[in-house]
């Protein structure tokens, strides 16, 4: 890199933002096809130019780093790579990245944050010092880390990312007979679909498959189905229940309590027997810890889960601290009566959560409340 004058050292930070910005673009492409590992993409710079980009596109497929390099030819030592995250030192589904970029001659390479995987964890950045690779770390860190919550979260605590949803009208019901059969509007459920894409399951209570018989499929948008998953601690729904079609190939986890597995032998044999993964949980008091349920859920590499309905379950994951993000479409309707969004079903209450940092957007005609939990709750 040339000696800036001091007067343009503004100037130089500004085209390593945009090549790290490219970075994450090019790693949002993998969203809904790579979890449980993380979004990555690279770009190899010479000059003020990117001269190759890569991402890293599926599970099980070549890293963002090798993916960028596997056309660049010829004398590298010039040249910087730009990675969102900390190139990998281990031999894992693919032969280390360090030792690509090592091989490749590249001079410099810059990254957006440490990789946390205890498998890498600065390992990758010490590699490439030692092979006299000068290595930046933290440029956008805030950004990445927010590309990556999903695989921050489960890497961290061995659980699944939870988003919870929830699409209610004015009066702050999210259905019921004078409920329309889609509430919001259409902008909004293309971008729920969307999420359904990114995220590797949706989660709904046996209430909404009895209430709505839901596909829980991606229709209004591209991508993959997500995996599904019922709580239906008492064994309830009917075996002809849409979202317990295996059609287009995706899992089914039926989580049920173990008295109901036991006094539903033959059901449980018919499900099972579609290929359909029934979960059996101890529930003490009829009602199944959803902690337990996401954990046993991570065991089967479900690294993120959107969570659809209905008002039990919001309350159940409000109340208990699980959810990491929560997103409400409020759309302009009243409804007068039906289903409220908290608190129906067990005379539950309502949780206590006191918000910060809400962040508000027009959706169509909805307005959508967005906000994160702060890790480690
Ligand atoms: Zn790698």
């Amino acid at each position: 890199m040339s000696p800036l004058k001091p007067g343009h050292a503004r100037a130089a930070v500004a085209p390593d933002e945009r090549f790290m910005r490219e970075c994450m673009k090019l790693a949002s492409r993998g969203k809904g096809r790579v979890s449980p590992n993380p979004l990555v993409g690279a770009v190899l710079v010479r000059g003020n130019r990117i001269i190759a980009r890569g991402w890293h596109r599926r599970f099980g497929g070549p890293h963002a780093e090798v993916d960028c390099l596997r056309l660049a030819r010829g004398n590298l030592a010039g040249t910087t790579l730009f990675v969102n995250l900390e190139p990998c030192a281990h031999y894992g589904k693919t032969p280390p990245c360090t030792e690509r970029i090592i091989a490749s001659g590249i001079g410099s390479v810059v990254i957006a944050m440490k990789d946390p995987n205890p498998l890498v964890a600065g390992r990758g950045i010490r590699a490439l010092r030692g092979a006299g690779i000068r290595v930046s770390c933290g440029l956008l860190e805030a950004e990445a880390r927010q590309l990556n919550r999903f695989f921050l979260k489960h890497i961290a605590r061995a659980m699944p990312y939870v988003h919870v949803k929830i699409a209610q009208s004015i009066d702050g019901f999210i259905g019921g007979e004078r409920a329309p059969r889609y509430l919001t509007s259409s902008p909004s459920l293309r971008l729920v679909h969307r999420w359904r894409a990114e995220h590797d399951a949706v989660l709904v209570g046996a209430g909404t498959v009895h209430a709505d018989n839901p596909h829980l499929t991606v229709r209004h948008s591209r991508g993959h189905d997500p995996h599904v998953v019922v709580i239906d601690g008492r064994l309830s729904i009917p075996e002809h229940a849409s979202v317990l079609r295996r059609d287009r190939g995706r899992g089914v986890f039926l989580c049920v309590s173990e008295r109901a597995a036991a006094a539903a032998k033959s059901k449980v044999q018919r499900l099972e027997a579609r290929g359909i993964l029934v979960l059996r949980f101890p529930a003490p008091k009829g009602v199944l810890g959803l902690r337990e349920v996401l954990a046993a859920l991570y065991r089967f590499s479900v690294g993120s889960v959107l969570v659809e309905g209905g008002s039990s379950i919001f309350t159940q994951f409000l109340g208990e601290g699980l959810a990491d993000e929560l997103s409400i479409f409020v759309t302009p309707l009243m409804l007068g009566a039906g289903v409220p969004v908290f608190g129906s079903g067990r005379r539950r209450k309502s949780p206590f959560v006191r918000f910060t940092g809400f962040q508000t957007r027009r959706v169509g005609k909805d307005v959508l409340f967005t906000t994160q939990f702060r890790q480690g709750r």
